[in-house]
């Protein structure tokens, strides 16, 4: 059965489809599907209510099962900002990733060591074929380092970090396996095959 995945990041669609498909989720693009889903209004106050809202919208418009994952980063030391807002933090002085992420920096200049914790968060809202939804939220922790390194993953994984490496120095395979993305998906597995083995004709 296939599930459309509700998301115009192709970055973040990548991710999901590298995660997804060898799990056995025919995951496929809106592109693929043959349409195209027009932007969602985040109004939700949490990762889970617009993980909801664009999972939803994908499958009202398509009647396909959907895929949604709404995620970002939260910093300790900003009281946990930029949280549900990391894609269009700051939108005033910031334009890309890279801005973002550098503002990230340029607030936490002067903070030691000890005070840069941080975490990813990712919720996934699944939107059965018989309209019912699965809702999952799993985190992955690290620290905020002091300058970009490495040139893999997206967003700020130049500057999270986990010991001594960056999330953007990680394979895909390497952050697949310990990153807040990677984490919900399989759990997003497990319970699609308890839904499955419920209802064998979807
Ligand atoms: P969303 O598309 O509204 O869920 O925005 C998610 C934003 O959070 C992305 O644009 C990135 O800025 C950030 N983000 C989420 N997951 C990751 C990740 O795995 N690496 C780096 N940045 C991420």
């Amino acid at each position: 059965m296939k599930f459309i995945i509700a998301t115009n990041n192709a970055k973040k669609l990548v991710e999901l489809e590298r995660i997804l498909n060898p799990l056995g989720i025919e995951a496929v693009s809106a592109k693929e599907a043959g349409v195209v889903l027009d932007e969602v209004d985040e109004t939700g106050t949490t990762f889970s209510e617009n993980a909801f809202l664009k999972a939803n919208a994908a499958f009202e418009k398509t009647g396909m099962p959907a895929v949604a994952d709404d995620s970002g980063i939260c910093v300790d030391a900003l009281g946990g900002r930029p949280g549900i807002f990391s894609a269009r933090y700051c939108p005033e002085l910031c334009k890309t990733d890279e801005d973002r992420t550098q503002r990230i920096l340029d607030e936490l200049q002067g903070v030691p060591e000890g005070q840069r914790g941080a975490h990813y968060t990712c919720a996934i809202c699944c939107i059965l074929p018989d309209g019912n939804k699965l809702e999952i939220e799993e985190i992955c922790e690290g620290t905020i380092g002091y300058e970009f390194i490495g040139d893999g993953g997206f967003g700020y994984d130049p500057i999270f970090m986990q010991g001594d490496k960056t999330f953007a120095q990680l394979t895909a395979e390497e952050k697949d396996k310990v990153s807040h993305r990677g984490k919900a998906l399989r759990k997003l597995k497990v319970a699609l095959e308890e839904y499955f083995k419920n209802n064998p004709k979807g």
